[in-house]
């Protein structure tokens, strides 16, 4: 049955597909119809347009294409150890073709004398180059040579034997239905500009390549037109929220007041640019939405309090979110500090806030008894109704995602309240855009005067006495030492167990140190107790997993030991390290290892210990580790590409958006003639246009 919108049609009607299994290709790859199909693109291609010469032929070229004659053909060995070795030869030299399996087969079908093309791969076996299980074929003279496309499959389905040459005839079966009917989804005269091909010939060519530059073509244009929509979606929404109005805060005698009397050092020019940045903003009568970023260290925390003032000057309240409860207990004890010197009302709301205190906090929230909130994702439940909440902060935003983001949005009162969102891991521009494309950005791109870098070194486990030593001279001279363990959801029990042995050692090694040992699976009253302890400085060691991740902050510990530092992101590390260094002594960062390290984490190692940037960590990351795991936000979505690489394509993604920034400028509605393949395109791919009004 075909459908009238022949790309609605289930893949189920093509022949040889059938409900069963349609449904495996249902589940494993999310392919329902043929549009799915279309958009679903080879991971790589066999490159067979090339011949070789035989005596070129080497393990190090991968797969291969040539031509031979065949000089002789036998069996050899005997039951399981029984092969059949073909030795084929052209002008410049020979080689054998090996097989062990369906030997009578293969025996049958080539002659000696006679030519033949074949495909496969070298290896090196017995001193001599020979290729096991090739492809091989009679010999055309006028055989061309093609791209042959692989598709990624599953274990499931390659069971089923719905494997990547199974896929491939189902692509060139719809190929030839839809090809006349694909629609141009680019205005006609960004194509022009940018002499783009067709569109249809570039979903043709991404599955069946006539030629690598025509590859090359379908590509960028696929680049493009993914990201063109991306950010079409990112640039519309900011769009649509540039006209919100939001309070004006023009007042500043509280945060000037604070300034001259109370402030404990001096500003660096960076904060203060940031926060004539904000101010700026937030008394423009627009609603602001501005990210600031600030490597570790920067001085984050006192730009937002000084932000906070202004909107609790003008008689609106605050929202400040943190990701973790450790964290946000810390930003609630410094920020009340410096409430307390202002007469300022501020409370913490968490997870294990107790129901008589929380019932406290929502009624003072709407009575407006209450100014400033601290807290976790508490935040943002229905619950919680602010009286007039003026500004919400968002502290270390990767781990909150764009829809949470949205819900302190929906949060409105007569104007939506100001965002400002705080990223302490530098993200290379190219996600950044992608992530945070809709917001504002500022830069805290100096540290506070005095701070030493951190040294930071590896050492793998023969080392350790040597590592023990060290800590032991640092507690000497009075200062702390933190120790964090790796946690993953995955290997979790081991992993609480190797915490809880380091723990033990580390109280064997150190008899008369106080040592503290902190995990997530803790009361929060005992986590509590032991952040308060290593703060105050009276235990010595803090033995953790990552919940101290972000943003703890007591200036005298001065070294972080990592354990097991491969098994860490490295974003995750560098935020780790910056734990340290907070203070005026030298600080240091060991990373612990095992002896023997992948190829991929010795350069990781490497990147840790070469530099103390962040940018620069966090676009190493990106290459090694992906987007998702950089940002911990693969639930936002926005991130599953299907071919753009945001560590590679700053170029295209760059041009999408200047492309895509015209268009919202020019026709925001996308109402003229010429922008028609815009709107078509979003009707037809609802999964674009869902979020596209939602969000605000
Ligand atoms: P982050 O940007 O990582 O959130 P914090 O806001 O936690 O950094 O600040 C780190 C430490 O630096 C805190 O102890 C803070 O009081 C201190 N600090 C912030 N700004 C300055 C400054 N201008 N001069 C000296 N110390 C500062
Ligand atoms: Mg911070």
């Amino acid at each position: 049955m075909i459908e009238k919108n022949i790309f609605e049609t289930k893949i189920e009607f093509i022949k040889g597909v059938g409900p069963k299994r349609a449904l495996i290709l249902n589940k494993e790859l999310g392919i329902f119809k043929f549009s799915d199909l279309l958009d679903y693109f080879p991971f790589r291609y066999e490159d067979r347009t090339l011949f070789v010469k035989i005596n070129k032929i080497t393990p190090s070229l991968g797969y291969v294409n040539f031509i031979g004659n065949v000089v002789s053909s036998k069996t050899v060995g005997y039951k399981r150890n029984k092969r059949l070795v073909v030795k084929l030869k052209d002008e410049s030299g020979s080689i054998e073709l090996v097989w062990f399996k369906g030997v009578s087969w293969i025996e049958k079908k080539i002659s000696v004398g006679s030519k033949y093309n074949v495909f496969g791969k070298a290896t090196f076996f017995n001193n001599t180059t020979n290729i096991t299980h090739p492809e091989i074929s009679s010999f055309e003279a006028n055989k061309k040579g093609y791209f042959q496309p692989i598709y990624n499959t599953t274990e499931i389905l390659k069971k089923r034997y719905l494997n990547s040459t199974f896929i491939e005839k189902l692509m060139r079966f719809v190929l030839v239905k839809t090809y006349n009917s694909i629609p141009e989804s680019i205005p006609n005269h960004i194509m022009l500009k940018h002499s783009f091909i067709k569109k249809k010939d570039a979903l043709l060519n991404i599955h069946f390549p006539a030629s690598k530059a025509l590859l090359k073509k379908a590509v960028s244009f696929l680049k493009f037109e993914e990201f063109f929509y991306l950010q079409l979606k990112i640039l519309s929404l900011k769009k649509k929220r540039e006209a919100f109005s939001g309070y004006p805060f023009k007042k500043n005698l509280l945060l000037s007041k604070f300034y001259k009397k109370h402030i404990p050092f001096d500003l660096t020019e960076a904060q203060k640019r940031v926060v004539k940045e904000f101010y700026k903003d937030m008394s423009s009568g627009k609603q602001m939405n501005r990210l600031v970023q600030g490597d570790v260290g920067s001085g984050k925390t006192i730009v937002a309090f000084l932000c906070m003032l202004l909107a609790v000057e003008e008689d609106t309240q605050v929202a400040f979110m943190a990701p973790t409860e450790v964290l946000a207990e810390q930003h609630f004890s410094s920020i009340s500090n410096y409430c307390s010197l202002l007469g300022v009302t501020v409370e913490l709301l968490t997870g294990s806030t107790k129901t008589t205190k929380r019932n406290f906090i929502l009624d003072g929230l709407k009575k407006d008894t209450i100014k400033i909130l601290v807290g976790t994702h508490s935040l943002i439940e229905n619950k919680v109704v602010f009286n007039k909440l003026g500004l919400a902060i968002i502290d270390e935003q990767h781990k909150f995602g764009v829809e949470q983001r949205a819900r302190l949005w929906g949060k409105k009162e007569r104007y939506y309240p100001h965002i400002l969102v705080m990223t302490a891991t530098p993200i290379p521009r190219t996600l950044a855009l992608t992530l945070y494309g809709d917001l504002d950005v500022s830069v805290i791109d100096e540290m506070p005067v005095g701070r030493k870098e951190i040294i930071t070194s590896h050492r793998n486990e023969n080392a350790r006495l040597r590592v023990f030593g060290f800590i032991k001279k640092t507690i000497e001279k009075g200062n702390q030492v933190y120790v964090v363990y790796p946690l993953i959801e995955e290997s979790k029990k081991q992993d609480y167990k190797d915490l809880m042995d380091g723990y033990e050692s580390f109280c064997r090694s150190f008899p008369q140190t106080p040592i503290g040992v902190l995990h997530g699976k803790m009361k929060a009253k005992d986590k509590e107790f032991e952040m308060k302890r290593f703060k105050e400085g009276k235990s010595k060691i803090l033995i953790s997993t990552t919940v101290i991740e972000v943003g703890v902050d007591v200036p005298n510990a001065t070294v972080m030991v990592i354990e097991s530092a491969e098994r860490f992101g490295l974003s995750q590390i560098h935020q780790l390290r910056g734990r340290v260094g907070r203070g005026e002594s030298q600080s240091y960062c060991i990373l612990m290892t095992k002896y023997k390290l992948s190829d991929d984490a010795k350069e990781r190692v490497k990147a840790l210990v070469g530099t103390s940037d962040g940018f620069k960590i966090a676009d190493i990351d990106l290459k090694i580790r992906g987007p998702g795991n950089l940002t911990g936000t693969q639930q936002s979505g926005v991130l599953d590409l299907k071919i753009g690489n945001l560590s590679e394509d700053s170029l295209v993604l760059n041009l999408a958006r200047n492309e895509a920034k015209k268009i919202v400028l020019e026709d925001p509605a996308f109402k003229l003639l010429k922008n028609k393949p815009i709107i078509n395109h979003v009707l037809k791919n609802k999964n674009l246009n869902l979020n596209w009004s939602r969000i605000s």
